[in-house]
């Protein structure tokens, strides 16, 4: 198990005049390390050091992770597994990955596997899982003692019967006619919803628990519905299931969980799972159930079900889209699972539901990269640049740094000859006053390499740029002009003769709302078409291929870029974040907060 990686936010990155392409910008203020010891302790943690004084759970600590296996896991399971997880192991105890699979329909072995495997890239250790199905026969025999008790009966009201008796926040609900069976009547009628004697939605288990309870929840509660569809463990051995409710305390009991932990909306759950374990003959002591706020990113969703919709919708390419958010989808676009778990700690948890910036979660990829990522010229969309007095045929190797933020990656030769690809974006013909880059009679450096002015511009019939004749300084071979004169602008190359192609894909928000789907609005309304730009043939410099599949490295001046883990492709880079901290831009504004 690893513990979280602390960083604070990026510090502020050079702004440069306001231009499309940021100069370089490549080394963001670095964050301050905050010890994990130094942060404030939440409030379950709180919680479980009181507990460990006062001898509660005879000093255990057992957590679990329990997600529905209906989909890949996304960034707000990140929060919760950081969370289940590292209590757990703060505390000397034990955390679980156990699969609530209760919904048959939805559920399968791919996205089970898949979820394990998510957990072990964000750097925790899955273990063997547990399954809510391990207990469909325990709980079977639970069910039976609580119709014994006079605590459940079968109903055969309809759902829409059932539903419409329930009653409202004002009004109490209606009791069912069949609510005054007999134990005997309703062991035998449930004996015969297991032997599939019933169709789907015939019959149902309820709790009986009181129809006029403030608490909705409790109305007597469905602990089974008849679902005859195969499950992907238990084949077809059931064709009832247990709901939510019925299953998760009593699971969390049979494993000894002692805390769990869940999002704020299962707040009113609790009763009714309190009511359970009261109501059961348990082992040991009973685990209590601790609600937490939500997780939620702007210009996202965040939920397996909408982003499954996505998925079938072909709205994105798959559960590994790089702009979903969800784990493989951010491992794809080049997220490091220690940034996620830094932004985790940074945002702490609380009770209090709110929506974090994706801004800010992406300060965090940012400065992780400026660490470790190995810098590369690449030009995405190349513009001629022809150098009229270097020697004919002549290539020369430039020493490029790969990283200036750590020495131990060395450099590396960047060939330079008399044809350069340079950004479109770096040169114009006529160019408006805080235009600092290349134009006629205007002069520039080239990264590592001399000073480079443009003599001449050939046009196309629109009069667009086709070709720049330039010259360079031999004597600024240096990154200086030994006579003092300045240069206000440093853009990046790769020297056509030598330069390999590669297909490079820029995001955007997938929504272009903050807020998507809020007020009851289909997210949809603001699905951002655009969300993805794919450039074929961007030009880039040889050694960039060899950057293995899954790494990331910086283009220089034009962010992080990871490369497709595809095997056998053509070589394809994502861009993970660009370099400019938008969330410093965002504090700015805010007057400076943190
Ligand atoms: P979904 O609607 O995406 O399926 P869910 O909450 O139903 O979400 P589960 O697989 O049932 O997903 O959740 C597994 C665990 O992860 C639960 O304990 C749940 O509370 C937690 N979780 C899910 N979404 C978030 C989130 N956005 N932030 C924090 N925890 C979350
Ligand atoms: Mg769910």
């Amino acid at each position: 198990m690893v513990a979280a990686a602390d960083a604070a936010p990026a510090g502020l990155e050079a702004d440069v005049a306001g231009e499309a392409i940021a100069g370089d910008a490549t080394s963001g203020a670095e964050p301050a390390e905050v010890p994990a010891g130094a942060r404030p302790l939440d409030f379950i943690r709180k919680q479980v050091i009181a507990d460990g004084e006062t001898g509660a759970f005879g000093g255990r600590v057992q957590t679990r992770f329990p997600p529905e296996p209906n989909g890949y896991l996304h960034i707000g399971h990140a929060k919760s597994i950081c969370l289940n997880f590292g209590v757990a192991a703060e505390a000397g105890g034990v955390c679980r990955l156990r699969f609530d699979d209760t919904n048959p329909a939805a559920e399968n072995a791919a996205y089970a596997a898949g979820i394990a495997e998510d957990i072990a890239w964000l750097g925790f250790e899955p273990g063997a899982p547990a399954h809510a199905s391990d207990y469909f026969e325990q709980l079977y025999c639970w069910a039976e003692q609580l119709v014994r008790q006079g605590l459940a009966y079968v109903d055969d009201q309809d759902a829409a019967a059932i539903s419409a008796n329930r009653g409202d926040f004002t009004t109490p609900g209606v009791d069912s006619p069949w609510r005054d069976r007999s134990p005997q009547e309703n062991l035998a009628l449930l004996a015969e919803m297991r032997a599939g004697r019933f169709g789907d939605g015939e019959k149902v288990l309820r709790a009986r628990i009181d129809m006029s309870h403030p608490n909705m929840l409790m109305r007597d509660p469905v602990m089974y519905r008849i679902r005859h569809v195969p499950h992907f463990r238990t084949g077809t051995q059931w064709c009832i299931y247990p709901t939510y409710d019925w299953a998760h305390g009593q699971s969390d009991a049979i494993e000894g969980v002692t805390h769990s932990l869940c999002t704020l909306e299962f707040e009113p759950n609790r009763q009714l799972y309190d009511w359970y374990l009261e109501h059961l003959p348990l082992p040991g002591d009973r685990p209590r159930q601790t609600e937490f706020a939500r997780l939620n990113l702007t210009h996202t969703v965040m939920s397996k079900r909408a982003l499954g919709a996505l998925v079938d919708g072909g709205l994105v390419d798959g559960w590994d889209d790089p702009r979903l958010p969800t784990l493989r989808g951010l491992r794809r676009r080049g997220y490091p699972p220690e940034a996620i778990r830094a932004f985790c700690a940074h945002i702490g948890v609380a009770r209090l539901n709110g929506t974090h910036e994706v801004e800010l979660l992406e300060s965090f990829v940012r400065t992780h990269h400026n660490r470790f990522a190995q810098r590369r010229m690449a030009v995405l969309r190349p513009l001629e640049v022809v150098i009229q007095n270097w020697p004919v045929g002549h290539t020369e190797y430039r020493r490029a740094v790969n990283n200036p933020e750590d020495a131990s990656a060395g450099e590396r030769q960047v060939p330079f000859s008399g044809r350069l690809w340079i950004e479109r974006d770096d040169f114009m013909i006529d160019p408006p006053r805080k235009f600092y880059r290349l134009a006629p009679g205007r002069e520039v450096r080239l990264r590592a390499s001399y000073f480079l002015r443009c003599d001449d511009v050939e046009t196309d019939a629109g009069g667009e740029a086709v070709r720049l004749h330039c010259s360079y300084d031999p004597a600024t071979g240096g990154g200086h002009a030994p006579d003092g004169r300045k240069v206000r602008a440093t853009v990046h190359w790769v020297s056509a003769e030598h330069a390999r192609d590669a297909a490079v894909a820029l995001y955007d928000r997938l929504f272009s709302d903050p807020a998507p789907g809020a007020d009851g609005r289909d997210p949809l309304e603001s699905y951002n078409p655009a969300s993805r730009e794919l450039i074929a043939a961007a030009k880039v410099e040889p050694a960039l291929l060899d950057t293995p599949p899954g790494a990331v490295v910086q283009f220089e001046r034009l962010g992080y870029f990871a490369r497709d883990t595809a095997a056998g492709a053509a070589p394809l880079f994502h861009r993970t974040v660009g370099l400019r901290d938008e969330w410093a831009n965002i504090r700015r504004r805010r007057g400076g907060g943190a």
